[in-house]
């Protein structure tokens, strides 16, 4: 029997039901979802324990069903803030997206332990049989290439008898008095380090290997509806930064002191961006850790010894390695969104994948040329160094001033659940002259650093 379908998604992550959903309630579709998992809700079903959103639930999820119940979280280190769902949540809430949004439609079909393989066939990866499918148009939604620590073994060779294990195991192998080692300096490694502080580990028992420092987004920043108000005027204060800072130091320092950029030790000088999200309660926290090992990379264990890029340091018995390395966010080539019968799902805003999934929806189904289509949807890939902050800014930025001069786009972010910046009521640049000039202004200068930094970069030393 031969399965038909306008679309088939490859991928039931949080990118492949948010396009989906925009499907199902923008148009006449049907659609078949296949993931080699046995259920949506992607790389979550795997995550670590604790791990919990890093963005408040009021925007992220599919733009039709809400996740959470906006509540503002009275403990805890996002203590003031908007709720942030943890893994078991998020994992819940796409089943109910699947039960209660999707298949009920009739247009949907899902098969789950089902693999795309490199050919391109379908493949049942419970009885290896081929899967007949005919279709109009595949959505790749498998490109990002989300990594998470308990599927990705450690790139470093580790010698046998050594304690090491990925951060999901944390809680079993914690334990006071044992040295632990936390590997990366990620936002992984950071909740890492929170949970066993928080679970009353002494700081002096942890050592967090940091092969980079990072710029930090602060979480009080990104804060929807009641809180919207700082939202709304960071956003103000860093076009206005974008656009008068004269070097890359003057741009970061303004950040910093206005509270929007944070970093954990401010004697040094970040060369890490990877939109990791952190509360001042969660910085204070991690300036506690006093031994941060800052040597590199990790190139492999031994017996007694970790070796790293730039020295070693030594172990011993009771060590117990957390491996935190995984890449969740990976710096992938940018390729057209739209090609002919593929549709490759990338972030159009950055580090908003949902967002990014729902908006590339309504835009397939909105629009119809293909060369508009990919216009409208730049890709805006992955930051990995302080340069990239600079240079999603500046995608962000373009694709923002584009999307708001069309009537329909803006009334579409108005309306979705997905786009924080609406969440927090900061409206699409007015065509107020005043705006517009800032807008540009900032545009100018963003691209006027990077080159500058690309090119003090491409000296030799
Ligand atoms: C710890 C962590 C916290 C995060 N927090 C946030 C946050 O707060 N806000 C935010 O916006 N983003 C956050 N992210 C980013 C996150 O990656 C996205 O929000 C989102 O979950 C990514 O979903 P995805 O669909 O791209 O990928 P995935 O979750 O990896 O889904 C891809 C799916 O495709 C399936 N698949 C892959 N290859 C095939 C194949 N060949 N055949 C069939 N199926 C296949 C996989 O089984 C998987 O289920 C976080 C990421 C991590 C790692």
């Amino acid at each position: 029997m031969t399965l038909m379908a306008d679309y088939l998604i490859v991928g039931a992550g949080a990118m492949g039901m948010a396009f989906a959903d925009v499907l199902v309630q923008e148009s006449k579709a049907s659609v078949i979802i296949i993931d080699r998992r046995d259920r949506p809700g992607g790389h979550w079903n795997t995550a670590y324990p604790f791990v919990r959103l890093h963005q408040p639930s009021a925007f992220y999820g599919v733009n039709s069903l809400p996740l959470g119940q906006n509540r503002i979280e009275t403990v805890g280190l996002n203590k003031g803030l908007y709720e942030l769902a943890t893994s078991s949540e998020v994992c819940r809430y796409y089943q109910l997206v699947l039960a209660e949004q999707l298949l009920p439609s009739g247009r949907i079909q899902f098969l789950p332990n089902t693999e795309w393989t490199p050919d391109g066939s379908v493949v049942s990866t419970v009885t290896g049989r081929v899967v007949d499918i005919n279709v109009k148009k595949i959505v790749d939604a498998t490109y990002m290439k989300v990594q998470v620590p308990s599927t990705h073994p450690a790139e470093f060779p580790v010698a046998e008898g050594i304690t090491m294990a990925p951060v999901n195991a944390l809680s079993d192998l914690a334990s006071p008095g044992r040295d632990h080692v936390i590997i990366g300096a990620g936002k992984t490694g950071m909740d890492a380090c929170l949970w066993l502080l928080a679970n009353g580990i002494d700081s002096k028992q942890i050592r967090w290997i940091m092969p980079r420092d990072s710029w930090l987004l602060n979480r009080e920043f990104i804060q929807p509806f009641k809180l919207s108000e700082r939202t709304a005027t960071g956003f103000a204060h860093q076009m206005l930064a974008f656009a008068n800072a004269r070097n890359l130091e003057e741009l970061f320092q303004t950040l910093e002191s206005a509270g929007q950029l944070m970093r954990v030790d401010p004697a040094r000088c970040p060369s890490m961006y990877r939109c990791a999200t952190v509360t001042e309660l969660e910085l204070e926290q991690l300036r506690r850790i006093q031994q941060v090992i800052r040597k590199g990379r990790v190139t492999s264990v031994a017996s007694g010894k970790i070796s790293l890029e730039q020295g070693s340091i030594d172990i011993g018995k009771d060590s117990v390695l957390i491996d935190c390395t995984a890449d969740g966010l990976a710096n992938r080539p940018a390729r057209p969104v739209f090609n002919g019968n593929q549709i490759t799902l990338q972030s159009v805003r950055t580090c908003q994948q949902v967002f990014s999934a729902a908006f590339i929806a309504h835009i397939e189904v909105a629009k119809s040329d293909e060369s508009d289509k990919n216009e409208i949807c730049t890709p805006v890939p992955h930051p990995d160094t302080e340069i990239d902050y600079l240079r999603t800014s500046l995608g962000n930025a373009k694709n923002g001033a584009f999307w708001a001069a069309d009537p329909d786009i803006s009334r579409w972010l108005a309306d979705s659940r997905l786009d924080g910046f609406s969440q927090a009521g900061i409206k699409p640049p007015p065509p107020d002259r005043e705006q517009q000039a800032l807008g540009l202004k900032a545009l100018q200068n963003l691209q006027r650093l990077i080159e500058e930094a690309e090119n003090s970069a491409a000296k030799p030393a």
